[in-house]
């Protein structure tokens, strides 16, 4: 089994595409980032804060033999356009890492009849080859169509295990899902009926939220939190009851 080495396209000030409210660059970098998460030991990230397009970096990556890499990108095209795809360097064929990326977007984020591309006029992709690294470069659907953006922000976690099984690594189980059997980011949001203030509930103690930047840092911050649970005033009272006890 490979190791994975991750490279978020753009960024160093570079957007890359843009759509439906979202920056390429910023888009990848979590998904990057989610594929570190769940691939652990592993993966290599690297550095978010490069353009690796830009400075050349694929030329002076210095990997073991057992690394593969993988740089992520999103597509911009007609509002209409749709799908991921794969991109290797012209001179090679597919090798079944690439083939297992195209079946996974293919399932995904279907729309492209060209699921595995061979460019001669990508930069990292031929760096990569000269360097003898095993590379391809994805593109996971359209930042300009609105059903892309959406599967990619709701089915990241889906992606980004999809990633790591095109090379037989075998994602860790979810936090989120972790969480909610009882960890310490348990929670959910809730609010009490005919009343406008809203909680988070952290499985321990009741917290206010004063405005809606509150809330948002929650949700940010504890991925997949529970929204929206709306009770009596007696079953607020009651889980204040609760909660008193211990
Ligand atoms: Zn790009």
């Amino acid at each position: 089994m490979p190791k994975l080495f991750v490279i978020a396209g753009h960024g160093a000030g570079d957007p890359g595409a843009c759509g439906n409210g979202y920056t390429e660059a910023e888009r990848v970098r979590v998904l990057a980032k989610r594929i570190k998460e769940l691939g652990g030991g592993n993966v290599i990230l690297g550095d978010l804060s490069r353009d690796y397009y830009r400075d050349n970096g694929v030329s002076t990556l210095n990997l073991p033999g057992e690394y593969e890499i993988v740089e992520l990108h999103m597509d911009a095209g007609v509002p209409t356009a749709r799908g991921g795809h794969v991109i290797i360097y012209s001179g090679f064929q597919a090798d079944d890492y690439d083939k297992a990326l195209a079946d996974m977007l293919a399932d995904i984020l279907p729309g492209r009849s060209q699921m595995i591309v061979r460019r001669d006029n990508l930069a990292n992709p031929e760096r990569a080859a000269m360097r003898g690294y095993g590379y391809r470069l994805v593109e996971f659907g359209f930042i300009t169509n609105a059903e892309d953006v959406k599967i990619f922000n709701t089915r990241m976690d889906d992606i980004a295990a999809g990633v790591l099984a095109a090379f037989g690594i075998k994602a860790a189980e979810n936090k989120t899902e972790e969480n909610k059997a009882g960890g310490e980011d348990m929670g959910c949001i809730l609010s009490v009926e005919g009343t406008k203030t809203q909680y988070y509930f952290d499985g321990k103690s009741i917290h206010a939220f004063t405005n809606g930047k509150e809330k948002s840092v929650i949700k940010k911050v504890c991925r997949g939190i529970i929204d929206s649970i709306k009770l009596t005033e007696d079953e607020f009272k009651d889980l204040k009851n609760v909660l008193k006890r211990s």
